[in-house]
């Protein structure tokens, strides 16, 4: 303290000084994401979250709400996240490899059960090998800056999903992005493109917003012809698209055509969670080598691995449990009474 003149002046120490800017920046903080949060209240896409009391099911329980609901919503195509089998294969794998690693995979996260899922995985998409995410969002996020590089081009379709968008984000290819499913657009991008030494063509396989199924045919026939490679997020597909549920390329007869698939475990496959990729070899040694997700976050834990274990196992054994889908859809739309 010291005095000027009439007033005495009271310096404060340092600490309360940083304490003082700290309770600033906080203030400051909540004023900017307050003006953020009304402008999304304002807009009308505030996004509420419904408290599930149940299982995922067709039929749930939802806190504030008395009996039973119908549920429409969840990406649960095939039912799987309740049948008992898979429930019990979850419980198997906790009771005999343990809650989790506590590691990423290439330090001490890998055991014999994450092995043979991904060569499951390889085998049920008819591909050379398989390489296991947390998620397909990690899967979709790790896969472009490894695969590509300057030299390349990414051409990918405007209405991909968010974690595509991301991942091609992060990449340092040259990017071009097409109208969506639109095959001319594609051809005149891939013209562009035929400069960069390697083009990758991506798209979802199916569009989860509308359902729209990507002409893979064409966009195999128009890699053919300007030499691409054809990748496809089939998040919405794996497991009940195609005579046997392996998905789009199966539905569309292409599947020695497209060279990369991504997916989710966390969908059709029992609904837990966990992503891939499969395709060559080569690729998936590099993404064990070089990809981000992979590299630098923990291992899946054993109870969802042996979740989406057993679901594989259930689509491979028949494919009736990937025609109850199309079945199911088949009956819904015959009852459903058009709006006028
Ligand atoms: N790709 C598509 C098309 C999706 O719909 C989703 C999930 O909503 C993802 C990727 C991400 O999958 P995951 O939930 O396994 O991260």
């Amino acid at each position: 303290m010291f005095y000027t003149g009439l007033f005495a002046v009271v310096r404060c120490p340092a600490w309360s000084r940083g304490i003082t800017r700290a309770r600033s920046a906080l203030a400051q903080l909540n004023t900017v994401v307050e003006a953020e949060l009304e402008g999304i209240r304002g807009a009308g896409t505030w996004k509420n979250e419904r408290i599930i009391t149940s299982k995922q099911g067709p039929h749930i329980r939802v806190e504030g709400s008395s009996g039973a609901i119908v549920n429409f919503c969840a990406n649960n195509y095939l039912g799987l996240s309740s049948d008992p089998a898979v429930i019990q294969s979850g419980i198997d794998a906790l009771n005999q490899y343990g809650a989790g690693l506590s590691s990423v995979r290439f330090i001490c996260g890998t055991q014999n059960l994450h092995k043979s899922l991904e060569a499951k995985i390889a085998k049920f998409h008819q591909r050379e090998d398989a390489i296991l995410y947390a998620s397909c969002f990690d899967a979709n996020a790790g896969i472009f800056e490894v695969l590509l590089t300057p030299e390349d081009a990414i051409i990918s379709d405007e209405l991909n999903h968010a974690s595509i968008i991301d991942g091609v984000r992060l990449c340092k290819a040259n990017k071009y992005r097409y109208k969506h499913l639109d095959l001319r657009d594609l051809e005149a991008k891939l013209k562009e493109a035929q400069k960069h030494r390697m083009r990758l063509i991506v798209t979802d396989g199916v569009f989860s917003m509308d359902g729209d199924v990507a002409p893979l045919k064409e966009i195999c026939d128009l890699s053919d012809k300007y030499n691409a490679l054809v990748f496809i997020d089939e998040c919405h597909a794996t497991g009940f698209l195609g005579p046997n549920g392996r998905g789009t390329d199966e539905l569309l007869g292409v599947m020695d055509r497209v060279h990369i698939v991504n997916s989710t475990l966390g969908k059709a496959l029992g609904g837990a969670a966990g992503g891939y990729t499969a395709g060559p070899k080569a690729l998936v040694d590099l993404l064990r080598q070089r990809s981000r997700p992979y590299l630098f976050s923990n291992t899946l834990p054993p109870p969802v691995v042996g979740c989406a274990s057993k679901a594989l196992d259930l689509l491979m054994d028949s494919n009736t449990i990937a025609q109850t889908m199309a079945s199911k859809t088949k009956r819904y739309k015959s009852i459903l009474i058009p709006v006028s």
